[in-house]
């Protein structure tokens, strides 16, 4: 049985009273949740806030959003997975679409920020998913077979059993058309057997969450899929009631 798990992923959106207050709000609706694992990942400057808002309890887990590709030197402006991994974050979202499309990354990049964070102590939430115009030409698999397999050769497929991966089509990402259950299914199964390739252990312990335009109403039918473990959240994630209607969701799918 994989534990169902949500993970906010706030991109670089509000202040630290709204993080606060925010943060409060999900502690206060979740408290009785205890079978499904939750983590928010708001901007590297208010992870301090947040872990002390969310305390020693570590029901609810932080993470970043990304982390650098190289450990600590000269690397003006970058912030090293064992910074996050010290002040106490569990998490670290790899290879964002945005990442990718907007900042240029590349599967090799990603992958060295994979193993950064690993080696670190976090648990990397690798993200793949196809464009609209790679959908378009059928070539959902293929890219996201690619973006895993990126990992596999610089990393190894063991690393995989101790990650987290998110298929997040990025046509699906902040448009408000969320992947229809029976697709986002498919390509879940077709995620389990591309890792299989390597290790059917690993395949069958890795949870497999799904992103995009996830909402408290549309989470439940995505998350009874049979390889749906969650999902990873952006613009719902800043509202308190949306994101505490998705972590129910989990705990019921
Ligand atoms: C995301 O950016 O990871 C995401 C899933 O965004 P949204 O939920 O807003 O589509």
């Amino acid at each position: 049985m994989r534990q169902p798990l949500v993970i906010g992923n706030w991109k670089m959106n509000g202040r630290r009273h709204e993080a606060e207050d925010l943060l409060a709000a999900v502690v206060r609706g979740t408290a009785d949740l205890v079978s499904v694992g939750i983590a928010v990942c708001p901007p590297y400057l208010y992870l301090p806030t947040a872990l002390g808002v969310l305390g020693a309890t570590g029901a609810i887990a932080c993470g970043a959003q990304d982390v650098s590709a190289y450990t600590d030197g000269a690397f003006t402006g970058e912030v090293s997975a064992e910074m996050i991994r010290d002040i106490g974050c569990r998490f670290a979202i790899i290879g964002h679409s945005e990442r990718r499309t907007l900042f240029g990354e590349t599967d090799a990049v990603v992958a060295k920020k994979f193993a950064r964070a690993q080696e670190a102590g976090l648990t990397p939430v690798l993200c793949v998913g196809e464009t609209a115009a790679e959908r378009d030409q059928g070539q959902t698999e293929l890219v996201v077979s690619r973006q895993i397999e990126a990992i596999v050769a610089e990393c190894g497929a063991a690393s995989l059993a101790a990650a987290v991966l998110a298929y997040e089509p990025v046509w699906a990402i902040g448009t408000g058309r969320a992947a229809a259950p029976a697709e986002a299914q498919r390509v879940h199964a077709f995620i389990r057997r591309v890792v299989a390739r390597h290790s059917t252990s690993a395949a069958q312990a890795l949870r497999v969450l799904y992103g995009g335009s996830v909402k408290a109403q549309n989470a439940r039918d995505l998350f009874i899929q049979d390889d749906i473990d969650g999902g990873l959240i952006g613009g719902a994630s800043l509202l308190a009631a949306e994101f505490v209607g998705i972590c129910r969701a989990a705990h019921l799918g």
